[in-house]
């Protein structure tokens, strides 16, 4: 059965939540790399979860790649690739909304039931924050999935308020 999952938005550090999986905002050689790539590098146990990567190659940006969780309490790692912000006319927002839809595809494929989102693509890619929440929530309700929980984790309380803003909007109430 696949439906529309529940989602909820919470301030956090990604690497502590209890969830099925988290998704790591990578980059294309998924040799991890700073902000939440490096974070999760180091809670999941950098010399494994870099092994792990290399077995995988590249990923594109858009596209989505999962890895164990290693040393996390989530049981995988969903690493996916945001688009580096050139502008907003070089197929940016196609590759953001592409990440959230590629990952909700992969958790499918792993069976996972509940799924932890970092605010992709919105750090040293620099896609502008306000833009990228509404892509990330309005994606995450038009993709079918048989994911139960999607929680959008915000490492600040300017994208926390984002998200709670683009949930109240689509009629969802935030957490
Ligand atoms: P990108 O290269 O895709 O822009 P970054 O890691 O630079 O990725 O940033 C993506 C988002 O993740 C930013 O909003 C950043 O504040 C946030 N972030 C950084 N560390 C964490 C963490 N431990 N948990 C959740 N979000 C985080």
């Amino acid at each position: 059965m696949t439906g529309q999952p529940r989602i909820e938005a919470v301030r956090g550090d990604i690497t502590t939540e209890h969830v099925d999986a988290v998704v790591n905002a990578a980059n294309e050689g998924l040799a991890g790399g700073g902000g939440v790539d490096s974070a999760i590098h180091r809670a999941a146990g950098a010399e494994e979860l870099h092994a792990a990567c290399a077995a995988l190659g590249r990923c594109k940006p858009g596209e989505a790649k999962s890895t164990p969780g290693f040393k996390l309490p989530a049981r995988w790692i969903i690493h996916t690739v945001g688009p580096v912000w050139s502008g907003g006319g070089f197929g940016e927002e196609m590759r953001l909304s592409s990440c959230y839809r590629r990952s909700l595809e992969v958790a499918d494929e792993l069976g996972a039931r509940s799924v932890a989102f970092p605010a992709i693509a919105t750090g040293v890619y620099g896609y502008p924050r306000e833009d990228a929440a509404r892509i990330a929530v309005r994606t995450l309700l038009a993709t079918p999935t048989a994911v139960e929980l999607v929680r959008l984790v915000a490492f600040d309380d300017e994208t926390l308020a984002l998200y709670e803003k683009e949930l109240a909007a689509a009629g969802l109430a935030g957490s």
